[in-house]
């Protein structure tokens, strides 16, 4: 088979070496004989397993020693709502900001098992027909409310907020959902209340969501809700409270134990820019073949989105792309067009060759 190079949004590309090693391992993980999907949660081997993948996570983002590491279920999604009723319990208040498709489905969500009232603090804008983030600066915040929640990459827009937001002292803890950009780029998790990412972009497969909590506002958890959606009866077990997704764990492990043979997180996110660049540079290049509607500032480094105008075209493009070895390209259903997701998984020679088919596209029917 030719090199295909998978530009899905998620669940996306994962490293080589790391499904090699799954390969593998598939039968018999360790000398055990046994495969880690037919694994004890209990067992030393797993034990081992879930251990070196929180330390490996704690390591590659400088994760705090007060924030628990969480390995739950029920995606990003789940998390709309889980992490207002931990945290909202006994608030009249959460603030949302809405920049985008994820953002605003939060928004809708997140108020559905809390008293807590959910209130607009901001929303993204348009300049000069291009897309826009709110500055955290104009951020309406009341110092009320239980936390602020926003999302740092859009991955249906395609926008990303370039310098991550953080708030001065005094102000409710930042909530943050970072499902497709978590360990694309160094941040400081002090800056952060809690931060979740689902797994299926940029550390494994689907049916594991990484929370991390700073340790105080789990004393914030009400007994009042069963048990599974109480993060400090994770937190209190050790990620044992029930069967963790064993199989997408080991999986993220391997992505976490890959990511440091790439050099980290800083030379991971070095890599990233010059792929974005190369992408957007296609688009701006292209004579307004290609448009791209957002803010230069705002323009994602995960999610290049992207059309020719011309719905007909867009979808030429898609699959005379896929012909190519260029997969699944397709814009988000609501918006069309063209979207490729240059997760860290994403090799630059796919980005590359993405770049050229784009190129030689424009040629034939320019
Ligand atoms: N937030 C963001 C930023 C996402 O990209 C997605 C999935 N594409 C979600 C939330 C929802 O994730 P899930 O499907 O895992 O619930």
């Amino acid at each position: 088979m030719s090199t295909v190079y998978n530009f899905s949004a998620g669940p996306a590309v994962l490293p080589e070496a790391v499904l090699r090693t799954a390969q593998h391992e598939m039968l018999d993980y360790n000398g055990t004989g046994v495969s880690v999907m037919a694994m004890s949660h209990r067992s030393p081997e797993f034990q081992s397993i879930l251990h070196h993948a929180e330390q490996d996570l704690r390591q590659l983002l400088g994760v705090p020693s007060n924030y628990a590491v969480l390995f739950l279920q029920g995606g990003a999604s789940a998390q709309f709502s889980q992490v207002a009723m931990n945290l909202a319990h006994g608030f009249a208040s959460i603030d949302s900001v809405v920049t985008g498709n994820w953002s605003r489905i939060a928004h809708e969500q997140m108020g559905k098992l809390t008293a807590a009232k959910i209130r607009l603090a901001a929303q993204g804008g348009e300049r000069d027909g291009l897309k826009t983030l709110p500055s955290v600066g104009d951020w309406d915040i009341c110092t009320e409310s239980a936390f602020v929640h926003f999302a740092a990459n859009e991955t249906v827009d395609g926008l990303q907020y370039g310098e991550m937001p953080h708030l001065s002292d005094g102000l409710p803890p930042l909530v943050c959902d970072m499902s497709s950009e978590i360990l694309s780029r160094r941040i400081n998790v002090a800056d952060f209340g809690l931060i979740y990412a689902g797994a299926q972009k940029n550390l494994g497969p689907a049916g594991v969501t990484i929370v991390m909590v700073r340790e105080d506002l789990l004393a914030r958890c009400p007994d009042s809700i069963p048990a599974v959606w109480n993060y400090k009866a994770h937190a209190d077990r050790q990620g044992m409270y029930n069967t963790p997704a064993t199989y997408p764990i080991y999986i993220a492990g391997l992505v976490l134990r890959w990511l440091q043979t790439q050099g980290g997180v800083g030379a991971i996110e070095e890599a990233n820019r010059v792929k974005a660049e190369l992408l957007y540079r296609a688009i701006d290049g292209s004579g307004g073949f290609y448009r791209n509607h957002v803010a230069p500032e705002a323009r994602s480094k995960m999610n290049v989105v992207f059309t020719t105008g011309d719905a007909g075209l867009d979808e030429r493009f898609v699959r005379e792309a896929a012909l190519c070895g260029l997969r699944q390209l397709k814009g988000y259903k609501t918006l069309g067009g063209m979207r490729a997701s240059i997760y860290n998984a994403m090799p630059l020679a796919g980005v590359a060759a993405l770049a050229e088919f784009m190129a030689e596209f424009v040629r034939k029917n320019g």
